[in-house]
């Protein structure tokens, strides 16, 4: 594996888990810079993204097999249904919560708002020409950020 080419700024980077969405524009281009410079800095960028999108897939998976334990548990009322229910709205709670934090504390969700921009590009130069006229100015604008 590559070294980072500036330890110093590769370490305030790992401080952030190499998320700069936060910083504000001006300070974003120096950080920008290391990043399109350093292959190092990039694949851990890249590692730390998917790790976030993994969290919050697994966190709503979680809450979608606790919420429907709870609609089995409803529908065939074994015994102790009460706490059977009880458990598998609790499950639900706390998967509800990891989502949360972690949409909250990490960038999964501009990072997963840029891969969907990313698909929408790629399905708009797919369209045929009179369709994507056909498409209001603001979406195209939108859509292909030109
Ligand atoms: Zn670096």
């Amino acid at each position: 594996m590559s070294e980072c080419i500036d330890p110093i700024v590769g370490k305030i980077l790992a401080g952030w888990r190499y998320d700069i969405s936060g910083l504000a524009p001006e300070m974003c281009a120096d950080y920008d810079d290391h990043f399109s410079a350093c292959e190092h800095c990039r694949s851990r960028q890249r590692l730390h993204r998917t790790i976030d999108i993994a969290l919050i897939v697994l966190a709503s998976v979680s809450g979608a097999v606790f919420l429907l334990a709870f609609g089995v548990i409803r529908h065939f009322e074994p015994r102790h249904t009460f706490w059977l229910e009880l458990a598998a709205l609790a499950g639900f709670a706390l998967s509800a919560l990891i989502w949360l934090v972690v949409a909250v504390a990490t960038p999964a969700p501009i990072t997963m708002v840029d891969v969907a921009k990313i698909g929408a590009r790629h399905v708009h130069d797919h369209l045929p020409a009179e369709i994507r006229e056909r498409l209001p100015e603001e979406l195209r604008l939108k859509i292909t950020g030109s």
